[in-house]
């Protein structure tokens, strides 16, 4: 019998959990555990403080286990544990959708929900292709993503997505998806703080797209304003208006993914407003309830949404939904969560903070192997030198040099991703940025 099989029930057993995204066995061989939080930082198993240099995974914009935001879960538990979203509906659903299309720009007025980052892009795809399908524009069925973009790991996100190694081992994806090019090059870019100047008219390749397929089979385009999974890549100044331009000339919707840019990160309540642009369709998740009970979800403009309205009665308008779209625990949390943020400022905290943390972590450029530093908002991303033959190794090995010491990072590819959550101050982002610059020595 293998020895997975023969240790498998023992409570102590890490064999059972299959972890996502995650080198199971170079963890399961030294595992880093959380058991709690509390702040600005994560109690290890060991009780050691860990600084949260990630707002976890780009989602506890609030920090942890914040008092209002745990009453909130607590009570509404007590009081309606799930209700059904087909057919019935309960008030804190309805309440949490009015408050974030409140925060979103101009006409955004309508939330479908679902229960992660994957499920809200899904969401969005498929409400760009129904709404053109009902509008009598069923033959526009393409989608154009962006290499490098990130859309979750849905078929749909990763079939728009740009990320070789998410995608090969998958078959053929969707068909009928084009990709626009990156905006980010190193060459004219490097160790840019905030919006890069250079890259507005890589926009243009999608009249390069619309004269390959013709505007008549594209439904929409979706993109991130930040990209952040793949190192954090703010597009550059000009480039959204110039995808909204272009859409709105041919008639092709225009989907934000701000999954990790919704909730302050670019000290804005959307990258929607910081970049003055508005697209049809905003997707969402994370810090919707700084990361405390799944939710995710799409915001779509008034026209958008109208569309769908005009149908029969009882006839249902989209046939899409998840058991739990509004669940009451994520709702109620998303409600306490939306006062907080509103109380404490923090979106606004973001913004005055960002000078300082851009500071600090481009303070890092002159160690060892650093290629690149990009900074926006609260996010950063340290691009690091990949040892020959060996692709990612060494941001790995600063991951967890970082932890030993006391701080957690985020690694993909040889990039390092920060994003502290937004009440950080000046002695956390130092104390953060110190730990970084160690482990990158450590680590040479
Ligand atoms: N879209 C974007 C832009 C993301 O960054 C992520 C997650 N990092 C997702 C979608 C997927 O979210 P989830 O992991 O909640 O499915």
């Amino acid at each position: 019998m293998p020895a997975s099989s023969a240790r498998a029930g023992s409570p102590n057993d890490l064999e059972a959990f299959w972890m996502p995204f995650t080198p199971n066995r170079a963890f399961k061989a030294a595992p880093r555990m959380i058991v709690g939080a509390d702040g600005l930082d994560y109690i290890a198993s060991d009780g050691r403080r860990i600084i949260d240099g990630t707002s976890g995974l780009w989602c506890c914009n609030a920090g942890h286990n914040r008092a209002p935001i745990v009453e909130a879960i607590r009570k509404q538990a007590g009081e309606l544990d799930y209700a059904p979203p087909f057919q019935f509906g309960h008030p804190k659903a309805f309440a949490a959708a009015s408050r974030i299309a409140a925060l979103a720009p101009g006409d955004l007025n309508h939330v479908f929900f679902a229960n992660s980052g994957s499920e809200a892009v899904d969401t969005a795809l498929k409400i760009a292709l129904a709404y053109q399908n009902i509008t009598g524009n069923g033959t526009r069925t393409r989608l154009i993503g962006r290499e490098r973009g990130y859309h979750g790991v849905g078929f749909g996100g990763i079939s728009v997505g740009g990320i070789v190694g998410n995608r090969k081992l998958y078959g053929g994806l969707l068909t009928g998806v084009d990709h626009l090019p990156t905006t980010y090059n190193r060459e004219q870019q490097a160790f840019t703080k905030g919006e890069p100047d250079w890259g507005a008219h890589l926009a243009d390749e999608l009249e390069r797209i619309v004269g390959l397929h013709d505007a008549s089979t594209i439904a929409a385009v979706i993109v991130e304003p930040m990209a952040g999974s793949t190192g954090v890549l703010p597009s550059p100044k000009g480039y959204l208006q110039r995808l909204r331009a272009i859409c709105d000339k041919y008639g092709i919707l225009l989907i934000f993914d701000e999954v990790i840019t919704g909730f302050g990160r670019l000290g804005t309540a959307f990258a929607a407003e910081r970049y003055g642009v508005q697209p049809d369709i905003l997707t969402f998740a994370k810090a919707v309830n700084s990361g405390t009970v799944p939710m995710g979800g799409a915001i779509v403009r008034a026209p958008v949404f109208e569309a769908f309205m005009r149908g029969p009665e009882l006839a249902v308008e989209l046939p899409h939904g998840y058991t739990y779209s509004g669940h009451p625990l994520a709702a109620a949390a998303a409600l306490a969560t939306l006062d907080l943020y509103r109380d404490e400022g923090l979106f606004e905290r973001a913004r005055a903070i960002e000078p300082t943390f851009a500071d600090a972590v481009m303070s890092l450029r002159g160690l060892p192997g650093i290629l690149d530093i990009r900074t926006i908002g609260l996010a950063a991303g340290i691009d690091l030198e990949p040892r020959p033959g060996a692709a990612g190794r060494r941001a790995y090995e600063v991951m967890v040099a970082a932890y030993e010491a006391g701080a957690m990072v985020r690694v993909t590819a040889d990039t390092i991703a920060l994003a502290p959550p937004l009440i950080v101050d000046e002695a956390a982002i130092g104390r953060l940025t110190g730990i970084v610059a160690n482990a990158i020595r450590t680590v040479g």
